[in-house]
């Protein structure tokens, strides 16, 4: 049996609509954000590894928001439905690109969430942590930065431009959710928001699709992806995780 590996684009031309159409915000990274990424960018390179690790652990938090919601939001999930998060690496026929795609099945995201959770940084302190570790790249300062948990944003360690579409799940608050999608290059400093163009694809979740850098197309061999799961999660995730692998 053979696994035939789909390109499924998320650009909107890519779904024979015109761009034009959809109705797509731009917003400017908070000046932090900036700062942070280019922190984690430079200074982690040679951890770059990370990346999984964030992920799955951001998707885990996720499944859990899920669980704990359905205990009050009867509706929000059926009780049944697979909570999990599910790996896949795709090759570029060309052989020159790949993409990885990330998807869980927990609570997901609306388009303004998107923006803020993605665009903005909560975390108390980060304005004096970033004055800390600016401007020096040493060693001490990318153990620093992984400590604080770089999360989200260790994705541009790997990716060159990264797509977040996502579908919070019906709810009495939220009864018609509408799928979204968070798209941004590593190097600009404004990321857009729009309804994603294939419509409500996931039951509801997050989807998140790194399009590899030119040097990092050997996490596209499932069993790098695998050991690197296992290395960085198989002790903190309740969830169970899927990696797609090609079988003969
Ligand atoms: P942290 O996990 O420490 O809060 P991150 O940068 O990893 O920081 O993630 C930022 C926020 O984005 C999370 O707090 C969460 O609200 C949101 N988020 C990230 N990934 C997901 C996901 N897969 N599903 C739902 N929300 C997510
Ligand atoms: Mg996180």
């Amino acid at each position: 049996r053979q696994l035939v590996l789909t390109f499924v684009a998320i650009s909107p031309l890519a779904f024979g609509q015109d761009a034009s159409t959809i109705p797509t915000i731009k917003h400017s990274y908070q000046s932090d954000v900036v700062r942070l990424r280019k922190i984690v960018i430079n200074s982690l390179y040679s951890n770059r590894d990370v990346f999984l690790r964030e992920l799955i652990s951001n998707a885990n938090d996720a499944l859990e928001k899920l669980r704990i919601v359905s205990l009050t939001e009867k509706g929000v999930w059926d009780g049944t439905s697979p909570l999990n998060v599910t790996v896949k690496a795709e090759r570029d026929v060309t052989g020159k690109g790949g993409r990885i795609i990330i998807t869980d099945t927990g609570i997901g995201m609306s388009g303004e969430e998107l923006a803020t959770n993605l665009g903005t940084l909560a975390k108390s302190g980060t304005s004096d942590f970033l004055a800390r570790v600016e401007g020096e790249e040493s060693s001490a300062n990318s153990n620093l930065i992984g400590a604080f948990g770089v999360g989200f944003y260790s994705s541009f360690l790997v990716a060159d431009k990264v797509t977040v579409a996502s579908l919070p799940p019906k709810s009495s608050s939220n009864p018609n959710p509408v799928q979204s999608v968070f798209s941004s290059t590593a190097d600009e400093s404004s990321f857009e928001i729009y309804p994603d163009p294939r419509g409500n694809t996931l039951g509801h979740g997050t989807e998140i699709t790194l399009e590899l850098k030119a040097d990092a197309l050997d996490y596209l061999a499932p069993s790098n992806l695998m050991k690197l799961a296992h290395h960085h999660s198989s002790f903190s995730t309740a969830f169970p995780i899927y990696i797609w692998n090609e079988v003969e």
